[in-house]
């Protein structure tokens, strides 16, 4: 059993991924071909938002975000301290400061009680300028947008929102990607909308960050890439990239809502023996990971793995205990629920293409075990 079954999708797929990369193959044009601009076209309709831009991965279309909103050294940026280091490293890699919130015991995001008082908090010590929030979509369900949106008036922060693990998921029947001021995808392979290689996506209503998003990607590009208005970076999805993304995103539904029965049938085997995923109403997830909370996890991955069924740790360590930002000076014990979260969470197998006798499989391995 794997983890995710790529190649399981492959050959669902074949005929048609095979095709989109001869014809790309044929016309040659390997660097912003027509594949590109249709696939961004599809995504911002599938969205609901003015603008998709792609670009290399996840991270760039974070770091792109904030170079579209300004972000500078001097800036505080909040965000969860439970989520993939990504999130907080282009905050640092544009010079601005991390300032890291708990998360919320039940969804695992942002926890926005614990976000009013970290920004009350940078603004009572009046060192930086608190300027911006991202928001994770954590496993894919979407974060608490109702209460960020009030947080982010409020305090005048703009949102950002990570959708790298929440393309598909809805709120309110909103869908992910069209929250906040801006928002990002990653099309990493093992994310609900991958590809066959790195790349990502950031969507907006603005046509004025559109017009930014779109220079910055190709070298602050002004009339063309050699009129350079602006420092930028060479970040653009390949379009063998974007002629894949085109063939997986015309399954994307049915495999939503093969996850999503896959989900539901985790849940109904394991409610009673395990803490099970919270999805409030009101609410949909991607399932980019289905995610248990046990005291014993050490203990239950190692049984599984004798039974050859694959598990993993998201996360293991939080952002304010990585050694890369030793020097923000937080310690352990700062963010409790995060903290144990990171002790005691793991995922199980989840890709749309599992089978009803492979879900059985690892349903009764946890139940035997828990
Ligand atoms: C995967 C991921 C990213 C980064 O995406 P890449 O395409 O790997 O650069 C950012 N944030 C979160 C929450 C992610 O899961």
């Amino acid at each position: 059993m794997q983890f995710i079954d790529l190649a399981m999708q492959y050959q669902y797929l074949k005929k048609r991924i095979d095709a989109r990369i001869e014809q790309v193959l044929s016309h040659g044009a390997f660097i912003m071909g027509p594949e590109v601009f249709e696939l961004e076209h599809r995504l911002a309709e599938y969205v609901g938002v003015k603008h998709a831009i792609t670009c290399a991965n996840g991270t760039d279309a974070l770091q792109l975000s904030l170079m579209v909103l300004g972000i500078k050294p001097g800036d505080a940026v909040f965000c969860p301290t439970f989520t993939f280091f990504a999130t907080a490293e282009v905050i640092a890699l544009v010079g601005a400061t991390p300032v890291f919130v708990d998360v919320d015991k039940s969804t695992f995001n942002i926890c926005p009680l614990d976000l009013e008082k970290q920004i009350e908090r940078v603004i009572a010590e009046g060192k930086l300028k608190v300027k911006a929030i991202i928001s994770v979509d954590l496993f894919g369900l979407p974060a608490n947008y109702s209460e960020l949106d009030r947080i982010a008036k409020e305090y005048e922060l703009k949102l950002i929102e990570d959708a790298a693990q929440g393309f598909g998921g809805e709120l309110n029947g909103k869908k992910s990607g069209s929250f906040g001021d801006i928002a990002t995808t990653s099309f990493f392979p093992a994310k609900p909308l991958g590809c066959y290689g790195d790349g990502g996506a950031v969507f907006t209503d603005s046509d004025e960050y559109a017009e930014l998003l779109r220079s910055f990607r190709v070298h602050g590009k002004g009339q063309d890439k050699y009129d350079n208005v602006r420092i930028g970076m060479n970040s653009r999805l390949d379009t063998i990239q974007a002629a894949i993304l085109l063939e997986k995103f015309a399954e994307f539904s049915f495999e939503l809502d093969a996850r999503n029965n896959i989900a539901s049938a985790y849940t109904e085997a394991l409610k009673g023996n395990y803490r099970i995923p919270n999805i409030p109403e009101g609410y949909l997830s991607s399932w980019a990971q289905y995610t248990l909370v046990s005291e014993k996890r050490d203990c239950i991955m190692a049984k599984l793995k004798r039974q050859e069924i694959p598990t993993a740790i998201y996360y293991g360590r939080c952002m304010h205990q990585q050694a890369a930002f030793a020097s923000l000076g937080y310690k352990d014990g700062d963010f409790k629920v995060a903290e144990s979260l990171s002790r005691y969470v793991f995922s199980l197998p989840m890709h749309p293409y599992m089978s009803a006798d492979q879900i059985d499989l690892v349903t009764q391995a946890l139940v035997t075990n828990k």
